[in-house]
């Protein structure tokens, strides 16, 4: 029953990555690269079957507006509510954020956090940096910021994952993580890898809650 289990566990994941603006094509190439199939999504149907989800950097205000006017809010409200993973680096960060500094653009809000736009100053709009993250391992993480937001404080049980000086720029909470960096634009796939992990064991806990390990 055990080998029925992971042979079941063992299709590929289906990663969806929010296609309106922004990096989602180098999204796509790392979850491809890491054995995981990679869907575009921009209309609510492409969202099914999906085991977890990426919405990716660009611009958080205009990436807000095309997933409103495509009708894709209320889809990506009940994917997160069914325990879906969901991963949003840079702007795909704003939009998880339940608070935006001084903003009240559109967002999903799924994380307990404080997000601030734009926030490392004109001088330093683009910028790339060895980045301590203790849970991808001891090697420094690459990464490259651009325009980059901070998160200015998470409450629990949303935690900080990694901090550049006093700003906390990766964050987990549950099922949910974001980045203010983009480890798309690294050959680096330590983040994708992280994030795969996650959606992994949220389609275990979902088959088995659904008593599929034993039929299958
Ligand atoms: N500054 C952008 C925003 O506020 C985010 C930049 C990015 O995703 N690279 O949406």
């Amino acid at each position: 029953m055990v080998g029925m289990a992971e042979a079941w566990n063992e299709a590929p994941l289906r990663i969806g990555v929010v296609a309106m603006q922004g990096a989602f094509r180098e999204h796509a190439r790392a979850i491809r690269t890491l054995g995981a199939e990679a869907v575009e999504v921009r209309r609510p149907e492409q969202m099914e079957g999906l085991d977890g989800l990426i919405l990716p950097g660009g611009e958080s205000t205009a990436i807000g507006q095309l997933i409103q006017e495509f009708g894709l809010d209320p889809a990506l409200r009940r994917f997160a509510e069914e325990g879906r993973p969901v991963y949003g680096t840079c702007a795909g960060m704003i939009l998880l954020a339940k608070d935006v500094a001084g903003s009240q653009q559109y967002r999903l809000g799924l994380m307990d956090m404080r997000a601030q736009r734009n926030a490392f100053g004109r001088q330093r709009e683009s910028f790339e940096t060895g980045l301590a993250v203790p849970a991808l391992g001891e090697e420094p993480f690459p990464a490259v910021f651009i325009r980059a937001p901070y998160i200015e404080s998470v409450q629990s049980p949303c935690e900080a994952l990694a901090v550049y000086g006093d700003k906390i720029v990766m964050a987990r909470e549950g099922r949910f993580l974001a980045t203010a960096f983009h480890p798309e634009l690294t050959d680096d796939l330590r983040v994708h890898r992280y994030f795969l992990d996650m959606v992994r064991q949220a389609k275990e806990e979902r088959d088995l809650a659904k008593g599929r390990a034993g039929v299958l």
